[in-house]
């Protein structure tokens, strides 16, 4: 049997078992991760149930370990569904929750769970969790399965895509599974597929604004920074303005835009990172074609910004209710925390980088101590900014902060030009384990928490392991 094939018939049994526990009017519970692919996952399941006339409980979590676990197995429900989490935790569900669950998940994915028939995880048939198909993408197809008119959700698992960064073919395209995902959001008439410059507010901002919002790629001299930003556009001889109006990146002809990369290319240090940059810039841009166009929830990439930093910010059910259908209030109110969600980063970033003591040099690896500043639910975001500044390049950047129970929370990121040969997400599950601790991920982006007592011999750890020369 070819591995879609395989796939999709654990689609099938997984949505059998599922039906049966709305059919039996069982009180389900859908459990998830607090970034934007885990609140779509979870939206796009609570709407296909709902939908199939029956009802569940959504609850957003930063993760899973074995006293959430205990607590949600006490909690009174019949079925879990768990999205976004859980690979290499089976037996510690199976003990808290029993035999009534099932998990949908993208996380690489440990041998003793590969041939778990409750769990559908990409891993188990072949594809690349990191960069094929992600939870939301597994959570749609499930749902496709369910009803076809599911179809107008795989929109939701596009955002997902492109937020867990697996726009990793050539020119930022989705590829395999998720490009399947992205024909149907085009079928269902909800998603809109062109080549652009790739700035955050493409189609809503002034263009220096736009270029001056761009993290990713992080343009040195210009990401942060809208008056350096204006110069170099009108130095360039763009015409920025019409009749008074600031244009936007999208009204741009194919002309303007490649004066606009050229204006860019200066600030552009190593040729290295010149060529890595402008292949960010350009690419593939998904346009939710059903969202009102002069709004950021009109491009995939901003959409999928605004449900992080709901979810990193505690208000996780602001998203939920965005992906549900809400607008007016819930969108203003997710507006509200994505500026809180900035200014929360800036200020991470400010009291850190380049703040002596803070960032520790430890080979191909640096460390940045969040401890006392950063808030244990934005290690990952924190960790994610600090990737594209070019302070890092070259190197796997660490973000940790201590929470107020003494446990350490850790994240890392490859940056762009890192070029050795580690899989981060196996090696934090191993490494944590070590230190008594949990932890996990992908190729090029991973978390733990530990012991803030066994944090030393963690950092040891990591440093034979990436030091070592191949
Ligand atoms: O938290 P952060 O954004 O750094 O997580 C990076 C990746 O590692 C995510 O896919 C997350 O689900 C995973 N992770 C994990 N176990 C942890 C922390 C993070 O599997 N304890």
């Amino acid at each position: 049997m070819e591995k879609l094939d395989k796939l999709l018939k654990r689609v099938g049994e997984l949505e059998e078992t599922i039906i049966r526990q709305t059919q039996d009017n069982k009180n389900i519970i859908i459990i998830s991760h607090l970034d934007a692919d885990g609140i779509t996952s979870a939206s796009i399941v609570a709407k296909a149930i709902m939908r199939s006339r029956a009802r569940a409980t959504v609850r957003i979590v930063s993760d899973l370990d074995k006293s959430v676990l205990d607590a949600l197995g006490q909690a009174g429900f019949d079925f879990y569904v768990v999205c976004d989490m859980g690979s290499g935790l089976a037996e510690q569900m199976d003990a808290s929750l029993g035999s009534e669950w099932v998990g949908i998940d993208h996380h690489q994915i440990p041998d003793n769970e590969m041939d778990r028939s409750n769990v559908l995880n990409a891993w188990q048939f072949g594809y690349d969790g990191g960069v094929e198909i992600c939870s939301a993408g597994l959570a749609y197809l499930l749902a496709h399965n369910m009803n076809e008119n599911n179809i107008d959700l795989a929109w939701l698992a596009v955002v997902a895509a492109v937020a867990d960064r697996q726009d990793q073919g050539k020119g930022r395209r989705l590829v395999e599974l998720n490009r399947k995902i992205v024909e149907d959001a085009e079928k269902a008439g909800t998603l809109e597929v062109a080549d652009d410059l790739i700035f955050y507010g493409r189609g809503t901002k002034p263009i220096h604004e736009a270029l001056a919002s761009s993290s990713s790629p992080f343009i040195p001299s210009l990401s942060g920074n809208k008056d350096a930003a204006l110069a170099a556009l009108t130095s360039a001889g763009l015409d920025l303005q019409d009749n008074g109006r600031w244009r936007s990146v999208s009204e741009l002809s194919i002309e303007e835009k490649r004066k606009v990369v050229e204006a860019v290319i200066p600030y552009l240090t190593s040729s290295q990172e010149k060529d890595v940059i402008i292949e960010e810039m350009i690419g593939e841009v998904y346009t939710l074609s059903r969202e009102d166009q002069h709004s950021q929830l009109s491009d995939a990439r901003e959409f999928a910004t605004l449900l992080n930093s709901c979810g990193r910010m505690k208000k996780a059910g602001i998203g939920i209710s965005i992906c549900m259908g809400n607008r007016g209030g819930s969108l203003g109110e997710a507006e509200r925390i994505l500026l809180d969600y900035r200014r929360a980063l800036g200020n991470y970033i400010r009291s850190t980088v380049g703040v002596e003591g803070k960032v520790i040099e430890g080979g191909r690896f640096a460390l940045v101590v969040g401890d006392g500043i950063v808030d244990e639910d934005m290690v990952g975001s924190f960790t994610s900014v600090l990737s594209s500044m070019s302070n890092f390049e070259g190197k796997i950047v660490l973000g940790k902060t201590t929470n107020k129970e003494n446990v350490v929370k850790i994240s890392a990121r490859k940056t762009r030009t890192y070029d050795q040969p580690v899989n981060l997400g196996l090696f934090f599950r191993e490494a944590a384990t070590t230190c008594k601790g949990q932890g996990g991920g992908h190729d090029s982006a991973a978390g733990a928490k530990i012991p803030s007592s066994n944090f030393q011999q963690f950092l040891k750890i990591l440093g034979q392991k990436l030091n070592r020369v191949p």
